[in-house]
């Protein structure tokens, strides 16, 4: 059904609907001439024997006279009434409450309904079975799978910075698309699909826009939950529309974003909707055997779970072709700095080199996020440029969460966490193996009521038995301090996080990075291979490098227990310690700060606080 027929269609349907409403509630009109009767003169013609036969619906009566004529009135409760009619020999007729429009009529109203969502119901189907593309009637469930040709806003390969490799592997597809014969002609062979691997915020999507940019064609975008909804047969359907519209704008670029929302392993997955997934996962490999690279269309996907995605998609002739894209080293971080920073008036003491030092493991999207909180930071303070000092505040923030300087604390709380925080530090600079300590402090931020970062010298790739080691001593020192403190009984539940990342390490250690001399080099992180007794040596393990590293802990602090006093006295006097400051307290040093007590932290060369992030899971390495 074309587009006009279908509004046709709907249209008699609506007409057809108002008519019947208006005639159903329409008072009868055309009866014939009746006489109309008050009460109290039809019971006087009653008395007077003049009424022949009554018909009594309800308290609407009609009649008809000795002389003929019709008569309607309308009867008050009156109970007497009947007795009073069959005593003056009236014929008396009751009828059951009901209207007296047309029975064909009145079948219609009560159906009419009904019969509106089925015709509804009729037209989304429709809708459906034609597919994709958002071209129905009256908008019915607009396809979300409208592709998009974002010609608008052209981003090239300017614009993406860091992960030049990645750039490199697709400048062959941006030759390709600029001239497609020239490659044609000399036979050569290019990809149908290039699949873009890598971690959220990358610039995957980023980069697929780039080489549509770059090669000035059009560039299609859809993702791959739009694929999959509720009804059974859009998925398919929407993939043949897409390749279609591809197709009719050859050259150019179709961009599926997280395929692996269609494309998982087949046979894998929660319940419902599995075959939904497959019909649309098949649509697609259908699709991309059935037309020829040289019609120059090229499908760009992205994920970043390519452990999922079923290996029927990487088969030569479909995605064959990966590309990995990773997160950034130190400078690749900078250049994407330097990118996003051109857009803003910046301050002379800015160095894009020292903030990228500061923020391994931030992904492209952490970075452009950074340099727009900086620039926030900035207007919000009044400022003209965006100077250093913004962004080390705007680090912390993408880091840690926003300050929360608002959130209430009592005096006890405040000290239990200064104590807490102490112990964290205390630990953190005694412990042989730990990354230096960059601040500490007692002003929430985010969940936690305090914390104490640490950073490493550079960008941590890997980590050694020893880190992870003095890791789970420092995590355990909050709750130490706590406790040699406060007593057994008082200690608080700020410890939770610690706990978590304490235990993850732990974990990983044993099941992943053979570091338990018990149980060895062997994988124990698939739960398909671990027998339940090596589930529970694996439990005793972790536990016992746990409990090691508290007693470890506790013995650090108790032999430094007046370090630690000073340490908290010093946090509730400042709030934040620089790294610095931290290592002059325990070693009894006087601390110097400036007329306002603001430390130097903010903006200072060289002493920028970096975060590891072990395998993407823990981000920040605050305790
Ligand atoms: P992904 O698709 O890999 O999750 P995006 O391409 O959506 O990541 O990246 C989100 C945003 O982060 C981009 O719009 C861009 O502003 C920024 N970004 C990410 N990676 C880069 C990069 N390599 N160079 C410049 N900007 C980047
Ligand atoms: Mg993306
Ligand atoms: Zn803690």
């Amino acid at each position: 059904m074309n587009n006009i027929g279908r509004n046709v269609v709907i249209w008699v349907i609506v007409i057809m609907a108002a008519i019947v409403v208006l005639t159903a509630f329409q008072p009868g009109g055309n009866r014939h001439a009746v006489q109309q009767l008050a009460y109290s003169d039809f019971m006087h013609d009653v008395e007077q024997h003049q009424v022949r036969s009554v018909t009594i619906r309800e308290q609407n009566i009609s009649g008809v006279l000795t002389n003929g004529t019709s008569f309607e009135t309308y009867a008050p409760f009156d109970p007497a009434m009947v007795s009073s009619l069959t005593k003056a020999g009236v014929e008396v007729t009751a009828k059951p409450p009901q209207s007296n429009e047309s029975p064909i009529l009145r079948y219609v109203a009560a159906y009419l309904p009904i019969i509106l969502m089925l015709g509804l119901g009729f037209m989304i189907f429709r809708q459906m079975q034609a597919g994709a593309g958002g071209r129905g009637a009256m908008g019915f469930g607009k396809s979300k799978a409208r592709l998009l040709n974002e010609k608008q806003g052209r981003v090239t390969f300017a614009d993406v910075a860091g992960i030049d490799e990645a750039k490199s592997e697709l400048e062959e597809i941006v030759d390709f698309l600029k001239d497609p014969q020239k490659f044609t002609r000399l036979g050569g062979k290019i990809p149908k699909g290039v699949l873009l691997v890598g971690p959220p915020g990358t610039g995957k999507t980023l980069l697929a826009r780039s080489v549509a940019g770059e090669a000035n064609v059009p560039f299609f975008s859809i993702s791959g939950s739009d694929f999959v909804e509720m009804f059974v047969g859009v998925g398919a359907s929407r993939v043949r529309d897409m390749f279609e519209q591809g197709k009719k704008s050859a050259p150019c670029i179709i961009f599926i974003d997280e395929i692996d929302a269609v494309g998982r392993h087949r046979g894998i997955g929660l319940g419902g909707g599995n075959d939904e997934r497959e019909q649309t996962l098949n649509q697609m490999l259908v699709e991309m055997d059935g037309f020829e690279s040289n019609e120059g269309v090229i499908i760009i996907a992205a994920t970043n779970r390519p452990d999922v995605l079923d290996p029927a998609l990487l088969r030569p002739g479909r995605f064959d072709r990966q590309v990995v894209v990773p997160n950034p080293d130190v400078s690749g971080r900078e250049k994407i700095l330097r990118v996003h920073m051109k857009k803003l008036p910046l301050f002379s003491d800015v160095d894009p080199r020292v903030i990228a030092r500061g923020t391994p493991g931030f992904s492209g999207a952490d970075l452009a996020n950074l340099v727009n909180e900086a620039a926030l930071f900035a207007a919000r303070q009044g400022s003209r440029s965006v100077s250093m000092a913004q962004f080390e505040q705007a680090k912390d923030k993408v880091m840690m969460g926003a300050e929360r300087r608002s959130m209430v604390m009592t005096e006890e709380e405040k000290k239990t966490t200064a104590f807490h925080e102490g112990g964290h530090a205390l630990c953190a600079y005694l412990t042989p193996g730990s990354d230096a300590i960059h601040k500490a402090t007692i002003i929430p931020r985010g969940q936690a009521l305090g914390m104490v970062m640490t950073l490493p010298e550079k960008d941590n790739i890997s980590y050694s038995r020893k880190w992870c080691l003095a890791r789970l001593i420092i995590a355990m020192g909050g709750r130490v301090a706590e406790e040699v403190i406060f007593g057994h009984e008082e200690v608080s539940a700020g410890a939770s996080g610690d706990i978590k990342g304490a235990t993850d390490i732990a974990r990983r250690m044993v099941k992943q990075w053979g570091m338990s001399d018990r149980l060895g080099m062997v994988a124990y992180d698939n739960p398909d291979d671990v027998s339940s007794h090596m589930a529970n040596e694996i439990d005793k393990e972790v536990r016992l490098l746990i409990d090691t590293a508290y007693d470890q802990a506790r013995q650090l602090i108790l032999s430094h227990i007046d370090d630690l006093h000073r340490l908290a006295e010093a946090l509730l006097e400042y709030e934040t310690l620089t790294g610095e400051e931290v290592g002059r307290i325990i070693r009894g040093e006087a601390i110097s700060r400036s007329e306002d007590g603001e430390n130097s932290l903010a903006g200072k060369k060289g002493s920028v606080p970096v975060i590891n992030a072990p395998e993407g899971g823990l981000r920040a390495q605050t305790i």
